[in-house]
């Protein structure tokens, strides 16, 4: 197969961590006999420098023309670089938003998976670690409380803030869907997180749900409420697959669920819209702490890409290689810096994007 992929390397350690997938993807290419073409651009602080702007009409239409985005991080030091001087719809993080709505990707996507070879890492308790999890929470982006209507104002002189938390039907659906086709290509087990015993939007929210499952008989659906899911995820984060959940619910159940995997430079992402069109990206910003000197871990980068072979190209066996290569290379004990523990081989992240292409 050929698939054209637009590469944004970004800011900080964003070239070092996406040469290094780009690096693993031409061993998958090389190995089962497909062409990736790269066409790489500019966004964020490094499109300001070049363009004035940190997103351009040029990128958002060759991200539109490409099969899939990879990305790096954008962003610098938040406190010493120009960049955060401008006006905040200047700002390197306007451009990933912007790219965002303009390529409509309404469905994040988190696997939050805990290697037995990091279990060391897992801030619960040592029998929960041991048993491991790899499951993946789906957060809608675009709607729900952060996109509703607000004001604050005096009501009979006492000053009152509102937010509205509004979803329709058709944007319940199309999340749905997207998780139980995510599921079909998992475990097959899909937990729908709400808060139905107060909300409307909750209850709405259970009903389309439902629906979508008659649709996927061989997925197992399951409704649980936000409170519990909180709890359940550090009390038995193993009996998850795919979670879902609107976008304030999963704003904070997937920094809950990422604290427990316990390595930022593990973490991998994605976000999508309705075709299997998708942006893929590390969960980890542009650390202009360690840029510039081969330490990064590219892994959640090499991760990310793994997402893209599975979900934006359907190339099951060649996500399933890369994956393996991760946890081969854990398993013979290479750890980047921030992965690092006793008795383990310290590498550079081009070195850590060797070992896993080697692997693959
Ligand atoms: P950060 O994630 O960049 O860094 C936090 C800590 O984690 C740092 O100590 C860093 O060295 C470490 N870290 C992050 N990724 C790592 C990796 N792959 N390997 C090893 N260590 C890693 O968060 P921050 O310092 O709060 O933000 C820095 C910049 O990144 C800011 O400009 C911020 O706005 C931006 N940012 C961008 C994105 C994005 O591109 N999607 C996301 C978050 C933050």
């Amino acid at each position: 197969m050929e698939k054209n992929i637009a590469v944004i390397k970004g800011d900080g350690i964003g070239p070092e961590i996406v040469t290094e997938a780009m690096k693993v993807l031409d061993k998958v290419a090389e190995k089962f006999g497909h062409k990736f073409n790269y066409e790489q651009l500019l966004m964020g602080g490094c499109s300001i420098d070049a363009n004035g702007v940190p997103l351009t009409d040029e990128t958002i239409a060759r991200c539109k023309a490409s099969d899939a985005v990879l990305m790096g991080s954008i962003g610098g030091n938040t406190t010493t670089s120009p960049w955060y001087k401008l006006p905040a719809n200047l700002r390197p993080e306007a451009g990933l938003l912007g790219l965002r709505k303009a390529l409509g990707l309404f469905a994040n996507l988190r696997p939050c998976v805990l290697y037995k070879q990091l279990s060391e890492a897992c801030p619960l308790k040592k029998e929960i670690a041991d048993k491991g999890f790899d499951m993946l929470i789906m957060r809608e982006l675009t709607g729900g409380l952060y996109f509703g209507e607000r004001k604050t104002e005096e009501v009979n002189g006492v000053m009152t803030a509102i937010d509205t938390l509004k979803y329709d039907e058709n944007e319940i659906r199309r999340i749905a869907k997207k998780a139980f086709d995510v599921a079909m290509q998992r475990k097959k087990k899909v937990t729908s997180v709400d808060k139905a015993n107060v909300l409307d939007s909750s209850r709405l929210w259970r009903k389309v749900v439902e629906e979508v499952a008659k649709e996927y008989p061989e997925v197992t659906l399951e409704h649980m409420l936000v409170d519990n899911s909180a709890m359940q995820l550090v009390k038995d984060p193993a009996q998850f697959d795919v979670m879902v959940t609107e976008n304030m619910f999963g704003d904070i159940l997937s920094d809950e669920a990422s604290m427990i995997t316990g390595s930022i430079g593990m973490l991998a992402s994605a976000s999508m819209n309705e075709t299997s069109f998708g942006l893929y990206e590390p969960s980890g910003g542009s650390a202009p702490d360690i840029a510039g000197q081969n330490k990064a871990n590219p892994i959640a980068t090499i991760l990310s890409a793994a997402m893209m072979l599975r979900y934006s190209f359907k190339m099951d066996k060649e996500a399933d290689a890369v994956e393996n290569a991760v946890n081969s290379v854990l398993e013979n004990g290479f750890r980047t810096g921030d992965i690092m523990s006793e008795g383990m081989k310290l590498v550079s992240c081009s070195e850590m994007g060797d070992k896993i292409a080697e692997f693959v």
